[in-house]
């Protein structure tokens, strides 16, 4: 039988019975976990600190765009009940902040080795173990390894010419400097409109000489309406929190309070209706607009109405209307991107200093010495260019870490046609390596926190089962993967989803397969089914013991 409190049998110190990989929000929640396990884990974390994304992230007016008090743990009562959240949303310093907290208040820093970059994975079918190579040249066993690498933790800075050679400064949202930027005065370029781009060019705008934004996709985005917490809603909400929590368990996007619609779109009258996105803008937030009625994400006549409404009042917003129209998206259905929350950004092409640059129709050729220049030959002089151009998202984090089998399987080959995974949770061929909301999982269309936590639940009792049961290895069996892949892919092209050429489908990276990543069949669907394949003694997965391995 295995060691009745460790999962790996040995006891020497680079043997480990997790390796996880991050030190994010999903790293941390692994390692309270497991440990409480009573397992040995360590993450391994790039970052000179925690946090992930947020530590990462901090480029001016970075802020969740979910409620600071669903965005938050609900592994611990106690932690839910003391940490007082002064905004409706969280900024990127506060919630730095309270995952340093949590970090310390459950003693988890001891176990995340800082600066250091995973490099390799590789199972070792004989020896039923990973061995984990770092940049830092340490090589680590573990029995099992959890990526817990982040879904937008590979920054991308587009393939531009000239960039080496521009003598201002650059950055990339995802990279930001610590010490943070201070643009008065300054000639500054944006490029990207996306979720970062739409949180930033507000207020770098307060401060630039001039800001030119260069948009080749025009983004919907709401009204964020922040403002200071309430006390009442506060204390009415943290009265409730741990039924809210379980509630939220049983919606879409694992967030509670929104009331489920009843109605299509196109069943209202147009008054009606229009009055509905009225009081949802007035409200602000992305989840309640979109629940406005049941069709607006597979129906595209439905989806018209609300994609229209959120274009009139951009023209209503943008004084000129060339600018306006530009800023109108018309090439996706309004949710099929990740929507964005925004303060004062359709206003801020009102200022005499902000030019929008449409670089759709005439793209940027390359960057020069003194700023950047389009193919139709126009020409911009800048002292400071901001890449707020993306990620290679869901899948950039682990095909950048070699993982491979003792059978000669390699996961850049395995994905070369896009991600497979079952449940998103596993990849078959890939015995003990689990993935925390990776492709194939809701967690990117849902509240992460929750998902993190139900994926990393799930993984805890799977392994608490296996000691159990003197189990060693798990493995997805590749007909589950076919079947999950599958049905993830057909819930996806139930939906208007595939419509808009967004990061879920990898399109904003050259050469990228094109599939449609995130399941989107809601986080309430995906844990009943997770919940039944465990009921079903782990349909799909092979659960075995190597037993001439176990001392
Ligand atoms: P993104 O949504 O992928 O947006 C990237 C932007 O850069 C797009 O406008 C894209 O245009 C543009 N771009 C890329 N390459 C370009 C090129 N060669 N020339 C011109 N434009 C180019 O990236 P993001 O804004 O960093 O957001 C990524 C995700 O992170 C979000 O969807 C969200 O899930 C998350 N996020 C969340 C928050 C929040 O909670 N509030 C904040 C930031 C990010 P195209 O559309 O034409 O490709």
């Amino acid at each position: 039988m295995p060691d009745a409190s460790t999962l790996s049998g040995a006891a020497d110190k680079a043997s480990l019975d997790v390796a996880i990989v991050g030190g994010g929000l999903a790293g941390l929640y692994a390692i309270y976990r497991l440990r409480g396990m009573g397992l040995r884990v360590r993450a391994f974390e790039a970052g000179s600190g925690i946090g992930g994304t947020w530590f990462w992230n901090r480029y001016p007016g970075a802020r969740c765009d979910v409620e600071s008090l669903e965005y938050s743990y609900s592994f611990s009562e106690d932690l839910q009940q003391a940490w007082k959240w002064p905004e409706r949303y969280g900024t990127q310093p506060e919630i730095l902040r309270y995952i340093n907290h949590v970090a310390d208040r459950f003693d988890l820093r001891r176990h995340v080795q800082l600066n250091t970059r995973v490099k390799s994975a590789l199972f070792d079918a004989d020896a039923n173990e990973w061995t984990l190579r770092t940049d830092k040249g340490d090589v680590v066993r573990a029995r099992f390894c959890v990526m817990a690498a982040g879904n937008l933790s590979t920054p991308r800075v587009p393939d531009f010419k000239g960039l080496q050679d521009f003598r201002g400064k650059w950055y990339h949202s995802g990279l930001w400097p610590h010490e943070g930027v201070d643009f008065s005065g300054l000639r500054v370029g944006v490029i990207g409109t996306g979720s970062s781009g739409i949180q930033m060019i507000p207020i770098i705008a307060r401060q630039a000489k001039h800001l030119h934004v260069f948009q080749r996709t025009a983004n919907f985005s709401l009204p964020a309406r922040n403002a200071p917490m309430e006390p009442e809603r506060e204390r009415r909400h943290k009265a409730e929190y741990a039924a809210r929590r379980r509630a939220a368990h049983d919606t879409p996007f694992a967030i509670a309070g929104h009331p489920k619609p009843t109605r299509s779109a196109l069943e209202v009258a147009p008054d009606e209706r229009k009055a509905a996105y009225e009081a949802k803008w007035q409200e602000g937030g992305s989840i309640s607009f979109l629940y406005a009625y049941t069709d607006l994400l597979v129906n595209k006549d439905a989806n018209d109405t609300a994609s229209e409404f959120v274009r009139e009042k951009i023209r209503s917003i943008v004084k000129d209307p060339r600018t306006a129209e530009l800023l109108a998206p018309k090439d996706h259905p309004i949710g099929t991107k990740r929507l964005c929350l925004d303060t004062e950004y359709y206003e801020t092409y009102n200022r005499d200093n902000v030019t929008l640059v449409d670089v759709r129709s005439d793209p940027i050729r390359d960057i020069t010495p003194s700023g950047l220049r389009t193919e139709g030959g126009a020409a911009f002089e800048l002292d400071a260019i901001v890449f707020a151009t993306g990620f290679d998202a869901m899948t950039g984090a682990l095909r950048e870490i070699d993982i491979r089998t003792s059978a000669g399987a390699s996961l850049a080959d395995h994905w070369a046609g896009g991600p497979l995974t079952y449940l998103g949770l596993m990849v078959a061929g890939f015995p003990n390596m689990f993935i925390v909301t990776g492709p194939g999982s809701p967690g990117v269309k849902t509240q992460m926190i929750a998902s993190i936590e139900q994926h990393t639940d799930w993984i805890a009792n799977c392994l608490d089962h296996m000691r159990r049961q003197g189990l060693d290895r798990v493995e997805a069996t590749p007909e589950a993967e076919a079947d999950w892949v599958q049905h993830v892919n057909a819930v996806a092209d139930s939906t208007l989803y595939p419509l808009a050429n967004s990061w879920y489908l990898g399109a904003n990276i050259p050469g990228k397969p094109r599939v449609f990543m995130p399941y989107v069949g809601g986080f309430d669907r995906y844990k009943r089914r997770c919940d039944a394949v465990v009921a079903d003694g782990y349909e799909g997965f092979r659960l075995t013991r190597q037993a001439a391995l176990v001392a």
